[in-house]
């Protein structure tokens, strides 16, 4: 059974016509999929009996089951998918006045291993399918329903869930292919934003199949700091990322690359690190996305203090550069950035001993206070 989920546009329709059928039945299809997220070919009213019967017969629609679906006080949604082999992924919904946000993983667990991420602490277990990373946005959808006016809540997509985008390139490009297609979700080209860890390749890769927004994880101003918080700058130093961004910026859609750095208490985020990011970050068009460390069970670092982390912001911003310290959302159903785990299973128990342990330390002032 082939999973129609698992296609854009272009292979749907090379799939049809292996069929032989025509390209327009299989914009029809997209349509019904993504845009009405129509599971059943039964409900796809307009199609010939016929080839409704061959597609019961050779296809399906299956997004992952969803096993949980949860609440924050501030609003926020998180939702838990079942990938298989005992593993789940993780979906955020953040939602904002003038826009709703779909935090999306691309890969269950991380290989890369960052120190400060509860989701490369995990380590590695596979790419995510594109059935899998764009049935998260199919579900939460569904989940979500429409606001007032009849429009769809979500607006924004940003690939900052669990794993790094760009090191599983050919799904993470057949998703965002849908994600930008008018016959499936429709979203802007600037609205939509991978983040990656600075895999430069990649990043070359994806301006050529498909610009759109970037945001690079940085989170460290020197290779020195940089190789211990985020080891793939071992790989690819920051002289050379900062290289690659610009070359990414000839053809993105938005004219900026948003740095996004994570602030741990007493690691990077004194003021000489500050004046020392500005200093790196001098050529490329840019805005700063500060993220308070969020601590995970068992991590080994603390979140900035509150002073410290409006100082740095503002030594940012005294440099001229447009800089958001990114509010703490949805971390009473940890769903915040770097909490995401996801796994399931036997796994859980275990994780939710520890979770537990943990929050019986929440009182400990370096979880408290948030900025
Ligand atoms: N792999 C990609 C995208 C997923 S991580 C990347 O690294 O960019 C998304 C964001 O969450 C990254 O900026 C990452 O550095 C940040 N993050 C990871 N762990 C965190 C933590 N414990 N607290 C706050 N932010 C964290
Ligand atoms: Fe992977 Fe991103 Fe976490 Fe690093 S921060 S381990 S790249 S998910």
């Amino acid at each position: 059974m082939q999973n129609l989920l698992d296609f854009d546009a272009a292979q749907l329709t090379a799939w049809f016509a292996a069929r032989g059928e025509k390209p327009f039945r299989a914009t029809q299809v997209l349509r019904w999929l993504h845009r009405f997220g129509a599971a059943d070919f039964a409900d796809m009213s307009d199609l010939a009996k016929t080839l409704r019967a061959k597609l019961t017969a050779e296809a399906c629609v299956t997004p992952p089951p969803l096993i949980s679906d949860r609440a924050s006080g501030d609003g926020t949604r998180k939702f838990l998918f079942d990938v298989g082999g005992g593993n789940a992924v993780e979906t955020v919904f953040i939602p904002e006045t003038a826009r709703g946000t779909l935090c999306v993983s691309t890969q269950a667990g991380c290989a890369l291993e960052c120190s400060f991420c509860s989701t490369g602490r995990q380590g590695f277990n596979r790419n995510l399918t594109t059935a899998e990373i764009i049935g998260q946005l199919w579900q939460a959808n569904k989940a979500l329903g429409r606001d007032p006016k009849g429009e769809r809540v979500i607006s924004n997509v940003v690939l900052m869930g669990m794993g790094e985008p760009l090191a599983n390139f050919d799904n993470t490009v057949a998703a965002l292919t849908l994600m930008l297609d008018d016959n499936a979700y429709g979203l802007s080209r600037r609205r939509v934003t991978v983040s990656t860890s600075g895999i430069i390749p990649a990043m070359d890769a994806l301006s050529d199949a498909c610009p759109v927004a970037l945001a690079v994880s940085l989170h460290a101003p020197n290779d020195r700091l940089r190789d211990e918080l985020v080891p793939i700058n071992k790989k690819y130093p920051l002289k050379e990322l900062m290289a690659a961004c610009l070359r990414y910026l000839d053809k993105a859609p938005r004219d900026f690359v948003t740095f996004e750095y994570v602030l741990i208490d007493g690691i990077n985020d004194h003021e000489h690190d500050a004046r020392e990011l500005l200093a790196l970050t001098r050529r490329v068009p840019c805005k700063f996305n500060i993220i308070p460390f969020n601590p995970f069970p068992g991590s080994p670092y603390r979140r900035a203090r509150s002073d410290r982390i409006r100082r740095f912001a503002d030594v940012l911003m005294q440099a001229g550069v447009v800089t958001t310290t990114r509010k703490t959302r949805g971390d009473d159903i940890f769903a915040a950035c770097g909490q995401l785990a996801g796994q399931i299973h036997d796994k859980t128990q275990r994780s939710a001993r520890a979770t537990r342990a943990f929050m019986l330390e929440e009182q400990r002032p370096c979880f408290n206070p948030r900025p």
